[in-house]
């Protein structure tokens, strides 16, 4: 399964937020797939789409689906050079398919702070210039041979030349791959090369508690936003003091403590559903009698691959996929109206699934 990674140097807050993650954490018994591995929290995907569902449905049971944060500890000046658990470090990035990178935007002289002053700026770019001079050797590594095969005229290698100039060149001036063009064609090529700066990734901005309500008036937050801008990437404002205290609470209690502090969502809720996104996982919901539920998939997947997440039996015989959207079912107020009203679709095995799908399928055992 997929899992977005947590990096950000010491002190910054790392540890406090995975703590609130593997503290909300999602019930076991739900997940028995779920690794059982310290570094790893498992979270439910907040999602008001199933409450909903359960309101309409009235289930014996509801469950929301599930992803994985890891918390990779160990980022130090010099990783690149294998300083410190360096290596260790980049090998468990080059693992996680999104980076999350916890940026320390509040100030509290109590906590040392690794260069001496809270720096946001310069504290991302510690961390993204030992992820590039990674990719950098291994561009390196390919770049003298591919470079001959592109001389003899060699199509693929012409292409894979022309892709790894491209990084080189951006790499030595400091820039991620993340934030370059490529069409499909190149993309694929940079896929292939298993780089760390081409991970999608998010920038959490940890601020203070009294903060939280109006990030505005940190400026430090203000100065990661526009340097997340300048390579698209997305910034989620936490507390990850108040998201710990947040994750010992029901979720009654929740609501109470979120209004009091004058916000809407949790920190983390945030960045749950924002990281999901990242990885480019959507919902489809299954709603039946027994059991509304709420299943990942990867956004691009045809309807017997969604049938195989849910069991290879379903995949194997699969037949067709009943499918309504959230939206036309909760318009419609029923499944029999929805049905009457024509929005019950029986999709094929060259169906696209979409998210907010509800479906039911149906298969030859
Ligand atoms: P890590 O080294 O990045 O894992 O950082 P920790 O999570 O251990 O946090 C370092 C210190 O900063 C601890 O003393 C935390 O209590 C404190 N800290 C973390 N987040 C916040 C926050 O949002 N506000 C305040 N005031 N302190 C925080």
């Amino acid at each position: 399964s997929l899992t977005a990674g947590i990096v950000g140097l010491p002190n910054v807050g790392k540890s406090t937020l995975f703590n609130a993650i593997t503290q909300a954490g999602a019930e076991a018994a739900n997940y028995p797939f779920a690794t059982i591995d310290p570094n790893v929290g498992i979270v439910e995907v907040p999602d008001d789409r199933l409450n909903k569902l359960t309101e309409l449905v009235n289930p014996k049971k509801t469950v929301p689906t599930a992803f994985e944060f890891t918390d990779i500890a160990g980022i130090v000046k010099g990783a690149s050079k294998g300083e410190g658990l360096g290596n260790q470090f980049l090998s468990h990035i080059r693992q996680v398919d999104a980076i999350c990178q916890v940026v320390r935007c509040f100030e509290d002289e109590n906590i040392t702070h690794v260069s001496g002053k809270v720096d946001p700026i310069d504290d991302i770019e510690i961390i993204n210039l030992e992820l590039i001079l990674a990719d950098l050797e291994t561009v390196n590594k390919r770049y003298q041979r591919v470079e001959k095969l592109a001389r003899q005229k060699d199509k693929n290698a012409v292409l894979e030349y022309e892709v790894l100039s491209k990084l080189k060149t951006a790499f030595e001036e400091e820039i991620p791959a993340r934030a370059l063009e490529f069409n499909d064609e190149q993309w694929n090529i940079v896929k292939g090369l298993h780089l760390l700066t081409s991970k999608p990734t998010l920038y959490v901005a940890n601020v203070k508690e009294d903060e939280v309500a109006d990030p505005g008036i940190n400026e430090n937050v203000q100065k990661v936003k526009d340097y997340a801008a300048s390579e698209n990437a997305e910034v989620i404002v936490v507390c990850a003091k108040i998201e710990e205290e947040i994750a010992e609470l029901d979720q009654d209690e929740k609501e109470m403590f979120l209004e009091e502090l004058g916000i809407r969502e949790s920190g983390l809720d945030k960045l749950i559903k924002a990281s999901y996104s990242l990885l480019g996982l959507a919902t489809y919901f299954t709603a039946g009698e027994q059991e509304v539920k709420a299943w990942t998939f990867r956004k691009g997947i045809k309807a017997p691959q969604a049938a195989g997440i849910i069991h290879t039996d379903f995949e194997r015989g699969f037949i067709r996929a009943e499918t309504v959207s959230y939206d036309d079912l909760i318009a419609a107020g029923s499944m029999a109206q929805a049905r009457e009203n024509g929005k019950v679709r029986l999709e094929g095995k060259d169906y696209v699934v979409q998210d907010g799908d509800v479906i039911h399928f149906r298969f030859n055992v």
